[in-house]
């Protein structure tokens, strides 16, 4: 067990059915700390940067304009085993696959249009924190 960091992005479904609130909710209920938190509506280039692991995808292109289609709110978690604590609280990818109570299970549409993002890995973690944050927008306080 280790105390990590995690980016979390509730996807442009989850801001447009107005779950910020009941999303970040269920992460502070569940032993995880907001460092930062922000509103921001993608550009193309900032969603085609984040996501250049699935550039060679067939549902890239979808997955861009989808992240495109509205504002996300982007969060980094703290907390005792974040990443995969945070992974577990949203289900699989695909909400038909996603164990009840999940996010994605509660509330996503479809294995593309699913809610949320959660960083996969340590790695994965701190390259996706720093795409959309300054260190001096965090605050540590575990
Ligand atoms: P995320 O990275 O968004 O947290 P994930 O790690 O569960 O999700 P990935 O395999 O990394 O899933 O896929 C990234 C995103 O691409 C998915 O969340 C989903 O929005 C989209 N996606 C994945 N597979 C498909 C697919 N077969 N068809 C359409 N969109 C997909
Ligand atoms: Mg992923």
């Amino acid at each position: 067990m280790s105390i990590q960091r995690t980016l979390s992005i509730i996807k442009p479904d989850g801001v447009a059915k107005n779950l910020v609130g009941e999303i970040l909710g269920r992460f502070e209920k569940n032993g995880l700390r907001i460092a930062g938190t922000r509103m921001q509506w993608l550009s193309q280039q900032e969603a085609e940067g984040f996501y250049a692991v699935h550039s060679e995808r067939p549902f890239f292109g979808e997955l861009v304009e989808y992240m495109t289609s509205g504002p996300v709110v982007i969060s980094v978690l703290e907390g005792e085993d974040a990443i995969s604590r945070n992974r577990e609280l949203m289900g699989a990818t695909n909400p038909a696959e996603a164990a009840p109570g999940t996010i994605r299970a509660d509330f996503a549409d479809s294995i593309g249009v699913n809610t949320v993002h959660g960083s996969d890995a340590e790695e994965t973690a701190a390259v996706e924190v720093a795409y959309f944050f300054r260190s001096t927008e965090l605050c540590a306080r575990g």
